[in-house]
């Protein structure tokens, strides 16, 4: 096959990938976008259930991790929210602001954001090549050439936008890894975030379907790691929810130490121990024989109850038999229920991974390679995650538009001018 030249691709066509692709080609680059599925954004699709949490309006490094913080801290440097807003509103996309300043496209559809993103990409020139997977990179002689599955391309300015290994049935893959140590770079350990955990423990199944508003707190080996207020959702599998999904990158790490991981979920955060303690004495009868599980369903899911009976190890059969010692014990197992964790649902259900290639090796200003001259990294593919709220999009848009204005010819000065 012929071996096709642009002045620059870019691997991967999700919301790096495409967003630097639209930014390039406005700046008079020919660019080509390659990307393994048939079509662009699956991930942009499905997020925020179906509506796209774009971005936030709070931005801070305070909600970015990665093991060189002064690298985000870098790169969000002047790319806040009102950046992806005016990226955004060049494409014809407008924002609006939800709970805990979370950003949406107006439509509240994430198609619009991909359908709208694709057609400034046509509209500016880029070739965009759908299912070609690329499976090899070499460099040669200044140049990359790319092995894919549609044929040969080669060019001088390569950018890395492939993602991380998070939901491969949304086009996460590891190749982008394979491609940047092959090159050189180290990877950080990568890890699934944002995702669902896996209890063994029998009751939980039992529970499933069961979802309330609770904090839960982690332990490892019996510390305190982190807490997360939030939806707690019983599964068939564990636990899921918001709290959950919040909480789960430090489980993930824990547990690939090996450590012994536990969620002690408050199943009653409106009350303190005071205030759950009177409103227990004050529902008491003493002379009602009400069993005391159909007593207890008064305050709490049914199929919660049998649980916080067998941990409370109560004594009272019924209502009346209830003293101010036996409330105290359901009081302490209703705002203190434990669950072992046995491991996350893994990187299939992940939004996101930890990890990907170290941003040591990457210059924050420009997103280009220390260790490879004019190969470019933005996205997920690097050592950024960020918290649930549209942080991992942040991230995103601004690597992409970082990568852009470097990559693109020195009269084009900054993204402002370019969007
Ligand atoms: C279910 C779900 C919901 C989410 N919701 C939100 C949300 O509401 N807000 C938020 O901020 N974040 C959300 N995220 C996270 C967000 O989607 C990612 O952080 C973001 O998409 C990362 O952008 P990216 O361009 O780096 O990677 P991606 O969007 O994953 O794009 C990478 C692309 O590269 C392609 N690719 C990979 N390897 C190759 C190869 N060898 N050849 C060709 N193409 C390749 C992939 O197919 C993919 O299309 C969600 C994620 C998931 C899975």
């Amino acid at each position: 096959m012929q071996n096709r030249t642009s002045e620059i691709i870019i691997v991967g066509g999700g919301a790096a990938g495409l967003a630097a692709a639209v930014l390039c080609a406005r700046n008079g680059l020919d660019v080509t976008l390659l990307e393994q599925n048939d079509r662009l954004g699956k991930k942009i699709l499905v997020s925020g259930n179906g509506k796209c949490n774009i971005g936030n309006r709070t931005i801070s490094p305070k909600r970015f991790h990665s093991q060189n913080p002064a690298f985000v801290k870098k790169v969000l440097d002047g790319y806040d929210a009102k950046v992806i807003e005016t990226f955004f509103h060049s494409i014809g996309l407008e924002l609006v602001e939800g709970k805990e300043g979370k950003l949406f496209p107006m439509s509240m559809q994430a198609a619009s954001v991909v359908e709208l993103l694709e057609y400034a990409a046509q509209e500016a020139g880029v070739k965009i090549v759908c299912s070609c997977a690329v499976n090899r990179i070499d460099r040669v002689d200044n140049h990359f050439t790319l092995e894919t599955s549609q044929g040969d391309y080669k060019t001088k300015t390569l950018l890395l936008a492939s993602g991380s290994v998070a939901a491969p049935k949304l086009g996460g893959s590891s190749s982008g890894y394979a491609f940047a140590t092959r090159m050189g770079h180290t990877l950080v350990p990568r890890h699934p975030s944002l995702v669902q955990l896996v209890s063994e423990e029998r009751w939980v199944k039992q529970c499933a379907g069961v979802k309330l508003p609770g904090v839960a707190t982690l332990f490892a080996n019996g510390v305190q790691i982190t807490q997360k207020e939030g939806d707690l959702l019983f599964t068939p599998y564990g636990i899921s929810g918001l709290a959950i999904l919040d909480l789960s990158r430090e489980v993930s790490l824990h547990l690939a130490q090996f450590d012994y991981c536990e969620l002690s979920l408050d199943l009653m955060p409106r009350f303190s121990k005071e205030q759950l303690t009177n409103l227990l004495v004050g529902r008491v009868n003493a002379k009602s024989q009400k069993p005391l599980s159909l007593w207890l369903q008064g305050i709490l899911h049914k199929k919660l109850v049998a649980r916080i009976l067998e941990v409370s190890k109560v004594k009272a059969k019924t209502e009346s038999e209830l003293n101010r010692k036996e409330i105290g014990k359901l009081v302490y197992a209703l705002k203190h229920l434990k669950l072992s964790i046995a491991d996350t649902k893994g990187f299939e259900h992940a939004e996101v991974a930890t990890g990907g290639v170290d941003t040591t090796e990457v210059d924050p200003e420009t997103m280009m390679s220390k260790v490879v001259e004019n190969l470019y990294f933005a996205g997920e593919i690097l050592d950024v995650d960020g918290n649930r709220g549209g942080f991992n999009f942040h991230f995103a848009w601004i690597s992409a538009m970082r990568a852009a204005k470097a990559t693109s010819a020195p009269a084009s000065s900054d993204t402002s001018t370019s969007v």
